[in-house]
């Protein structure tokens, strides 16, 4: 590759930017996504369009983009269909914009996508046939990896595995549904979990480590506890269905995986002939997992276009 490819991450919290060259990361960048989306569409689109370009070194060329979002998205028309947590990226094609912009091919991909490709090149799935990734973020994403393809429905639709409902008695889903997955097991509702255990001036974003600096309390320890079965319950579910051979836990919840593994394992307790034998692991490349998902993909799309004949972007 003479040239570099950009990745973007787009996460219902923060969004990552990476450039990828020859030798890996060669640039990255994290903003706030209700700073990127602030305005109208065109300031929108300005903005994302500016901060790769901002990130590209001198005298590389920007071959392509690739771009991971939180779903639902309409990868082939290039359209994000998000309203909920990503309004000012949603239903209008974002794709076409920004290749009208850049110049160059756009592609788009489910959030949970991009980083299970991360993770299965070059992270925590390295050995893995058949992987599932799930993003405890925002919301939940999952993605089930066959040799390195994501599983997807007949016309490309993603798994939208946060919406499995798992509980009953919930109030209802910006989905339409009650007692989803990711109403009680994504990293936001471990923050909502654990406030009332925390001094009540903890700021937000301070919640997660505020609380594993206290996990000598055995209140905290059992929220913990108590969301690691939230989280396998829905785990539960996918294991069943797909027997992944590897299991990768990603997303801002990851980093305090060892805290919440016990109940994860309590959840998934079965008898010996129903157990899945999965190895469940966290995810390694960190916040930055999507966005270099994204930019792998954009990267593959110039190999398989080459390998097809197809002129280089
Ligand atoms: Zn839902």
């Amino acid at each position: 590759m003479s040239g570099v490819v950009a990745g973007i991450d787009l996460g219902g919290t923060g969004s990552r930017f990476v450039i990828y060259g020859r030798d890996g990361v060669i640039a990255s960048a994290a903003v706030a996504t209700a700073a990127l989306g602030a305005g109208g569409e065109q300031q929108t689109m300005s903005r994302l369009v500016d901060m790769v370009r901002g990130l590209v070194p001198g005298g590389r060329a920007l071959l392509r983009v690739g771009i991971g979002a939180s779903g639902p998205v309409d990868c082939a028309a290039g359209v994000i269909h998000n309203r909920e947590t990503l309004p000012m990226f949603s239903g209008f094609p974002l794709v076409a914009a920004l290749q009208k912009c850049w110049a160059v091919y756009v592609i788009i991909e489910n959030d949970a996508v991009t980083a299970a490709i991360a993770e299965q090149r070059l992270g925590a799935g390295r050995d893995a046939r058949h992987m599932l990734m799930v993003t405890l973020g925002t919301g939940i994403g999952a993605a089930f990896l066959v040799n390195g393809a994501p599983f997807l429905g007949p016309r490309g639709e993603h798994p939208e595995a946060g919406h499995i409902p798992i509980i009953t008695g919930a109030e209802s889903c910006y989905c339409g549904a009650k007692g989803c997955w990711e109403q009680v097991a994504s990293r936001s509702a471990l923050q909502a979990m654990l406030r009332p255990h925390l001094p009540p001036d903890t700021e937000d974003r301070d919640l997660l480590t505020s609380a594993a600096a206290s996990v000598e309390d055995p209140l905290i320890r059992k929220v913990f506890e108590s969301y690691g079965q939230l989280v396998g319950r829905g785990l539960s579910v996918l294991h069943s269905l797909y027997r992944p051979e590897v299991t990768i836990i990603g997303g801002s919840a990851a980093n305090y995986f060892p805290l919440f593994m016990n109940g994860i394992q309590q959840a998934l307790t079965r008898h010996t002939a129903f157990v899945v034998d999965t190895a469940i692991r966290s995810a390694v490349l960190g916040d930055n997992a999507g966005a270099i998902g994204a930019a792998l993909i954009a990267h593959e799309s110039i190999i398989s276009a080459s390998s097809r004949g197809v002129a280089k972007t």
